[in-house]
């Protein structure tokens, strides 16, 4: 066990906002962040993988798992449709050990960690603008017309909760998101030998400042 605890962080945002990329690019970028994979009932999309994207179970089991206290946090998402969770032994285990643990889960669910976590590192990513979240929704075809309408539904509402968060970013390019996150974790502590935080982009001359 190393001298410094670990420290957990939190991203979260509405469904379509680019976070799954988002966190991806992170984690290939900080190999020293370890993901939390979630349990979930949900059944797997094409290309997922059990174990890697996501512990796939059925709702027996996670409601045996549930019983006995496995998961620090879990709810239904989506309508009550399906069950997700964070595992404890997704966690507690590396955080004793140091690591530094990023969970990707709803804002319910970081409510419930923020109650045995308050010092969790807690991020929202946010849209541009609110057409952003219908157009990746659409374009990525993965859910059903009522599936989408549920989901844009959750999402204005958990842009009610953005407030909630240490720190918001906007995901306006995965490029420049993914660079404030970054930052975000330097100023939190987050070293590591491979870790140099992207620069910030230069900032764009103001119209008055173009024209002369
Ligand atoms: P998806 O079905 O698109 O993979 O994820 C749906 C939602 O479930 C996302 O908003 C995601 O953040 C959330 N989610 C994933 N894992 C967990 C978890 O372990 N706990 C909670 N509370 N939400 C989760």
């Amino acid at each position: 066990m190393e001298d410094r605890p670990g420290k957990l962080v939190v991203i979260s945002g509405p469904s379509g906002v680019g976070k799954t990329t988002l966190l991806r690019r992170l984690l290939a970028d900080l190999p020293d962040l370890i993901p939390s994979v979630s349990a979930t009932t949900r059944p797997p999309r094409a290309g997922e993988r059990d174990g890697v994207d996501y512990h796939f179970m059925p709702v027996e089991e996670f409601e045996k798992r549930r019983a006995a206290d496995e998961f620090l946090e879990c709810c239904r998402v989506y309508g009550r449709q399906h069950w997700y969770g964070t595992l404890v032994a997704e966690v507690t285990p590396r955080l004793a050990a140091g690591k530094w643990v990023v969970l990707e889960i709803d804002v319910e669910g970081t409510l419930s960690i923020l109650e045995r976590f308050p010092q969790a590192i807690t991020i929202f990513i946010e849209p541009s603008h609110p057409d952003q979240l219908l157009q990746r929704l659409q374009g990525r075809g993965t859910e059903s017309p009522e599936a989408m309408a549920r989901r844009l539904e959750v999402a204005r509402r958990e842009l009610h909760e953005a407030h909630r968060y240490r720190h918001r970013v906007v995901n306006e390019s995965v490029d420049e998101a993914l660079g404030e996150v970054e930052r975000v974790l330097a100023t939190e502590g987050f070293s590591s030998a491979a870790f140099h935080p992207r620069p910030s982009p230069p900032r764009q001359p103001t119209p008055e400042e173009s024209r002369t």
